[in-house]
């Protein structure tokens, strides 16, 4: 008798886990992932009228992008891009932290240029992409490659927010590097006053740390921060645009 119930039990098992298979399978055929997608997706677990079955998340999809493109056009590391991103509040995902190594499986998920990877196999999918194929195989030759700690700052970012202090002329980067004896490279930005309202403006050059320095604890007068004059918001505030 139970031999008989456990052999049921299992055929059970075997039908329930045959219609899941072929739930799955339906699902990718029809260019759906079928699993949790990544950061910047939701899956529509509650059948939202309107949505389609995996709909770009209208909070973090467009930050994604946006470091996406830095990742891209400034090549930096992964890590400077983290931090970048905690300072814009991403890495609370699901209101859990969002791990370093979770973030840097981000950029080499198919996902995004609107492909999935499923038990070892991509797959096209119909979800929003967020980039482009180019743009993805641009970032794994990124991401392969050796780059400049480029944006550990904001660095260039600052540069069209700031204004000197002193003259209220632009504030221009430039990017330094350092070799050491040890064999380690070092790079550092410096900005410095383009002088272009009043030429014997007496600021002097300031590295981009001196610079995290003065619009931390509100110092700086060498660089004065415009951005609210601008109509813009400072880089780090919480959201990005
Ligand atoms: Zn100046």
């Amino acid at each position: 008798m139970m031999n008989l119930e456990f052999g049921m039990a299992n055929q059970f098992i075997l039908d329930l886990s045959v219609n899941v298979k072929r739930g799955l399978r339906t699902k990718i055929n029809k260019g759906w992932f079928p699993g949790g997608p990544p950061i910047g997706y939701f899956s529509n677990k509650f059948n939202l009228p309107d949505h389609p079955p995996v709909y770009s998340d209208p909070d973090r999809f467009a930050v994604l992008k946006k470091l996406w493109e830095i990742l891209i056009e400034k090549r930096c590391t992964l890590d400077a891009l983290f931090t970048q991103s905690s300072n814009w509040g991403l890495n609370k995902h699901k209101g859990r932290g969002l791990s370093r190594s979770m973030f840097y499986a981000l950029f080499r998920n198919p996902f995004y240029y609107g492909s999935f990877r499923w038990t070892g196999e991509i797959y096209p999918g119909k979800h929003e992409a967020m980039i482009s194929r180019a743009q993805f195989d641009a970032a794994q030759r990124i991401l392969v490659g050796k780059r400049p700690e480029c944006w550990t700052h904001q660095a260039f970012a600052f540069t069209g927010l700031i204004r000197c202090g002193e003259c209220g002329a632009s504030i221009t980067a430039e990017k330094k590097v350092k070799h050491k004896k040890n064999g380690n490279t070092h790079y550092y930005t410096y900005y410095h006053c383009t002088k272009q309202i009043d030429p014997d403006c007496s600021q002097k050059t300031i590295r981009d740390s001196e610079l995290e320095i003065q619009r931390s604890n509100g110092s700086g007068r060498h660089l004065e921060e415009v951005s609210k004059a601008n109509g813009c918001k400072p880089a780090t505030a919480g959201h990005p645009f």
